[in-house]
C-alpha cells in the first residue's frame, strides 16, 4: 500500500509509514468504523420496508456484518410488525362484518 501523507510505497501491515513516521494503521481503524450503528434513518428505512433491509442485509453480509445485522433486524421487526397489523386489520373487519349481520 501507499503511505497517505507522503505517497510513498509501504509495507501492507506496515502500522507507522516508515519515510516520514506518520501512523497508517489508523486508515484501517476508519475502514473498521464504516461497520457500524446503521443509523436512524436507515434502520427505519429497513423498518418500514422490510425488503430494502432483506437486500442490505445480503449486501453487507460479506463486507459488513455488524451493518448486515441492523439491517436485518430492522426488517424482521418491520416485517412482524406489518403481519401484526394486517392481522389486526383483518380482524377489525371481521368484526366489522359480525356486527353488521
Ligand atoms: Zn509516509
Amino acid at each position: 500500500m501507499y503511505c497517505p501523507n507522503c505517497g510513498k510505497e509501504i509495507d501492507d501491515r506496515a502500522v507507522v509509514c516508515v519515510h516520514c513516521g506518520v501512523a497508517v494503521k489508523q486508515i484501517g481503524t476508519m475502514n473498521a468504523d464504516t461497520d457500524g450503528p446503521i443509523g436512524c434513518l436507515l434502520g427505519g428505512a429497513c423498518f418500514l420496508v422490510p425488503l430494502l433491509g432483506l437486500i442490505l442485509y445480503l449486501v453487507w453480509n460479506s463486507t459488513m456484518p455488524m451493518k448486515a445485522k441492523e439491517a436485518g433486524k430492522w426488517a424482521l421487526i418491520g416485517f412482524i410488525v406489518s403481519i401484526v397489523f394486517y392481522v389486526i386489520y383483518i380482524a377489525a373487519i371481521g368484526s366489522a362484518a359480525m356486527a353488521y349481520y
